[in-house]
């Protein structure tokens, strides 16, 4: 029996190296954020883990395991050519479309001070929602409303960039619940309002699609911050102005 020679320094360094390079990138990200303390469930936003040129490769490992999803589902992807790029096409999908939100920093939004002294009740909407439900990744579609009571304190920011965060927290596997209240935080932090409400309309494809099967329904939820919560006109006068249908 042949004994291994020693590994000299460098061989060891490489050997490291190597062994580095063969761990997913999925598994380094994630150990960034243990190490980190940092929460990574599917609506939270993990940007600033992931190392220059990491989305690319964490691209390659999710068409690589949905690949696998597949052809465990047993269809053909070598013959079908309808299925032939589904696992890219499927990966690209998740990571640089509709689960941005999660990969990238938020949209840059430049904050002016409030210097028209607007204290009028300003609402911004409908905004189109696309998300996904953290439940079976079903999509969910629909609008929202933003009602801002500004003070002379709080900054303004441009009406498109309301869209912009919408879509930026919307982009992840979401609760609705929880989406509108990301969004309210967000906002408040960005804008410092004297009054921040939210309401949210949209339909639930996992229960179109699949479950009960009800084209029709709609789930409505609001967030109310503020002078919304304790002024029942204003929040009267703001859910009156949003023409929802139906
Ligand atoms: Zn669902």
């Amino acid at each position: 029996m042949k004994t291994l020679p020693e590994l000299s320094p460098a061989s060891a360094a490489s050997a490291v190296a190597a062994d580095d390079a063969g761990t997913p990138v999925s598994v380094k990200i994630r150990e960034r954020l243990r190490a980190a303390r940092h929460r990574f469930n599917a609506n939270d936003n993990i940007a600033d883990f992931i190392e220059p040129g990491e989305l690319e490769k964490l691209l390659d490992e999710v068409e690589h395991k949905m690949q696998g999803v597949l052809d465990s589902m047993v269809i053909d992807t070598e013959s079908d050519h309808n299925t032939a790029n589904t696992a890219r096409r499927v990966a690209k999908m998740y990571i640089n479309e509709v689960f941005r939100g999660r990969y990238v920093q938020g949209p840059p939004i430049t904050e002016f001070p409030n210097a028209e002294r607007l204290n009028e009740l300003m609402i911004v909407g409908p905004i189109t929602v696309r998300s996904a439900c953290s439940h079976h990744f079903c999509p969910v579609v629909g609008k929202l409303w933003i009602g801002v009571m500004p003070n002379e304190r709080t900054n303004v920011i441009g009406l498109s960039k309301y869209a912009r965060l919408a879509e930026w927290i919307m982009g992840r596997p979401q609760i609705q619940e929880e989406a509108v209240v990301q969004l309210a935080d967000l906002i408040q932090e960005k804008t410092k309002p004297d009054g921040l409400a939210i309401v949210m309309e949209a339909t639930h494809y996992c229960m179109a699609w699949r479950g009960v099967k009800d084209m029709d329904s709609k789930m409505i939820n609001s967030v109310m911050r503020g002078v919304f919560l304790k002024d029942v006109n204003l929040r009267r006068e703001f859910l009156a102005l949003i023409p929802r249908q139906g």
